[in-house]
């Protein structure tokens, strides 16, 4: 029997509607091969949805959201609503569907693509068969602690945000991270500053707490300053980083820039039942859109990732994945992977044709299972 999940589709702004399409089909073809169909419905967000409704989040996309096994969202923004006041420009759009949704852990993959290796910031030793998966919580932290704000104080302006975590906020963090950890390599890194922050000193009480659950999990701790250091000096010593909001916002950044483009980057955000919002980690990319230029090998991860943590299809989780590597071995390149110095047997193509070539791929490794390979 046939199953189906609806999945909310929201391209949002700039090469949004270029790459979402791409990524929609390829999903739609790894999942046939499951027995799963998917039905996609489309909502607006950002700024299309402010020049159609006048806000950037319609109550009727939230609602849709709800109701949807999961989202995917493609990117929102762009230069004709910056002048817009902060709270009703198209990244409020996208804050209010993370609130809306509860969308508390966010997961963001550092995994480099064997044929990639040279884009890497870093030298090939140190990077070869990375795969790290930073947990970063997304709703807590000094991004919304109260109070917060700029007063005057004997004359001159003080700045004051608050850095507030309470205790079931941490535990459930923690759980996400230990979970994935215990079904990848087994090893937890928890990331603080508890020699200077109280709050994070409970941060790091709790997580050693829930560690008692996950016996087969090897948890460790570490200041979010020599993590820093680390993450470009050793950055295979990780497998699962689980880290508050602020910490978790640079250290992702870090992370993803071992692997080379901000075009292979793609994110999750889950919900404690499971729903999740899944995109590119890339903005909307004005400056390209509409030219058939975008990358869209990072939406079209993002829906590997939906597969694998919001529709329980991990097989066809890891056929995108090999999908992408085979075109990535083939040699095809958007222009932002496209390297000048190592151009030997690449080919530069669009939006399109990558798009056609993974689709092709997935049809190579559906039909020879014994091609499949494993995207490192
Ligand atoms: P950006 O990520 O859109 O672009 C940064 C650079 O990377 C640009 O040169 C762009 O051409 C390139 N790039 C990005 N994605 C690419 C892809 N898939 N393929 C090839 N090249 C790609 O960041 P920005 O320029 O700082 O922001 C542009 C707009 O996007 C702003 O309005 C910003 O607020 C918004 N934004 C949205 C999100 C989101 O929707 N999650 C995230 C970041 C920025």
């Amino acid at each position: 029997m046939t199953d189906i999940k609806d999945i909310l589709v929201l391209s949002g702004d700039g090469i949004g509607p270029e790459v979402v399409p791409v990524a929609c089909a390829v999903m739609q073809q790894a999942v046939a091969a499951h027995s799963v169909e998917i039905n996609f419905s489309q909502a607006l967000v950002g700024g299309i949805a402010i020049e159609a409704t006048g806000g950037p989040l319609p109550e009727a996309t939230l609602a849709k959201a709800h109701a949807a096994d999961a989202v995917l969202l493609g990117a929102v923004g762009g230069p004709q609503w910056e002048d817009r006041p902060m709270d009703q420009r198209p990244e409020k759009g996208l804050l209010g569907l993370r609130a809306g949704l509860e969308l508390f852990a966010n997961l963001r993959p550092a995994l480099l693509f064997a044929p990639l290796v040279e884009a890497s910031s870093l030298k090939t030793e140190l990077v070869e068969d990375l795969d790290i998966l930073i947990v970063r919580e997304l709703t807590g932290g000094i991004y919304f602690g109260e109070p917060r704000g700029v007063t005057i104080e004997d004359n001159e302006r003080v700045g004051v945000n608050s850095y507030v975590y309470r205790e079931h906020e941490i535990e459930r963090i923690a759980r996400v991270a230990f979970d994935l950890a215990s079904k990848r390599n087994g090893r937890l890194c928890s990331v603080d500053k508890a020699n200077v922050l109280e709050v994070t000193q409970l941060w790091r009480d709790v997580v050693i707490e829930v560690a008692a659950d996950y016996p087969g999990v090897e948890l460790s701790h570490m200041y979010v300053d020599t993590a820093g250091m680390q993450l470009v000096r050793a950055p295979k010593q990780f497998d699962v980083v689980v880290t508050g909001n602020l910490f978790g916002d640079i250290l992702s950044d870090v992370a993803a820039m071992l692997t080379g483009s901000l075009g292979m980057l793609p994110s999750a955000s889950l919900a404690a039942s499971g729903k999740g919002l899944y995109e590119p980690v890339h903005g909307s990319a004005p400056d390209i859109a509409g030219q058939d230029k975008a990358n869209p090998l990072a939406t079209i991860l993002s829906t590997a990732m939906m597969c694998r943590y919001s529709l329980a299809l991990p097989d066809a989780a890891d056929a995108i994945e090999a999908a992408v590597n085979r075109v990535l071995e083939k040699g095809l390149r958007t222009a932002d992977i496209y390297q000048d110095g190592h151009a030997d047997g690449l080919r530069l193509v669009g939006t399109r044709a990558m798009g056609d070539a993974v689709l092709n791929a997935l049809e190579e490794g559906q039909g020879h299972p014994e091609q499949g390979q494993e995207a490192s």
